[in-house]
């Protein structure tokens, strides 16, 4: 498999990331860390709309009962479109401000997982958190440098997890009744001058979707024996994260950064930082709402 992805949004994004295709309102809610706001892209009428939620934002996902669940710099908090405010919920790293977080994400039982990483890029200052219904949060991974993708298996019996430094996808027992995880291992290495595993995506085959930081590039892996199956070839160098959607679940959107380059690397690719679609061989399930 060999794709070309097509840029949907040249909106510029200086940190594109989290997508998370919203089954009940058919949209793609999306986000700009480091311009501290949250996108809604409906692709029924080409529309980018844009919330600002006043500290950075690593990911957002939607509530089952109906709005948005986000992981703030300054942590867990439910965040209202209408009224453009954000509701803090708990903020598990009040004494480490040099902290944000960063990607994440739902498991099959509706708990919200993210993680933080050092503004710095301090090595293993960070952490994986898992927020549940109760609204309680629990330290669940230490010692993380720069925490990115989540996916679960179909089964909901494995979580497969990106700490990007590590240049690895690795992968955990997961029990969905108590959201527990166990037997940490590697699953998937990112070949070298491929850049660096950031977000990703399962499909219904189980492979994963994986964003290459520095990469220019979706792969595509089969976690059962490492082996790239394929790539999605995009135009632009920092590609962030990814997510299945539309009527389908065909539709592969993937978000881009124009961060971390200077003026010279971006102009060889004028549409960084934009959103990009590709329609996928496969289909994957759309984003599991926060069930809190
Ligand atoms: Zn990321």
């Amino acid at each position: 498999m060999k794709l070309k992805a097509d840029c949907v949004l040249d909106v510029k994004a200086e940190l594109g990331e989290g997508p998370a295709w919203d089954a009940a309102a058919k949209v793609l809610w999306w986000v700009d860390i480091n311009r501290s706001t949250i996108h809604r892209y409906d692709p029924a009428t080409g529309k980018d709309d844009t919330y600002g939620t006043g500290a950075m934002v690593g990911a957002v996902v939607p509530r089952a009962s109906g709005g948005l669940v986000t992981a703030l710099a300054d942590g867990f908090a439910f965040y209202d479109t209408a009224t453009r405010k954000a509701t803090p919920i708990v903020d598990p790293e009040e004494d480490q401000r040099a902290n944000r977080f960063n990607d994440g994400k739902c498991d099959p039982a509706g708990r919200f997982w993210a993680g933080t990483m050092g503004m710095d890029g301090g090595k293993g200052v960070g952490s994986l958190y898992r927020l549940d219904a109760t609204l309680k949060a629990e330290r669940m991974v230490t010692g993380v440098s720069c925490s990115n993708g989540l996916a679960w298996t179909a089964d909901a019996k494995t979580m497969y997890y990106i700490d990007t430094p590590l240049g690895t996808v690795d992968a955990f027992d997961f029990d969905v009744d108590t959201g527990s995880i166990a037997n940490r291992r590697s699953v998937v290495r990112i070949a070298e001058g491929e850049g660096h595993p950031d977000g990703m995506s399962i499909d219904s085959e189980g492979k994963l979707w994986v964003a290459h930081w520095g990469g220019w590039q979706v792969g595509r892996y089969d976690p059962a024996t490492g082996k790239k199956l394929g790539q999605v070839d995009v135009p632009a160098a920092n590609v962030t994260s990814c997510a299945f959607g539309g009527p389908e679940g065909k539709d592969l959107y993937i978000t881009t950064a124009r961060a971390g380059q200077d003026e010279e690397k971006l102009k060889a690719q004028p549409l960084a930082g934009g959103l990009f679609h590709v329609t996928a061989s496969v289909a994957g399930p759309p984003a599991a709402p926060f069930a809190g």
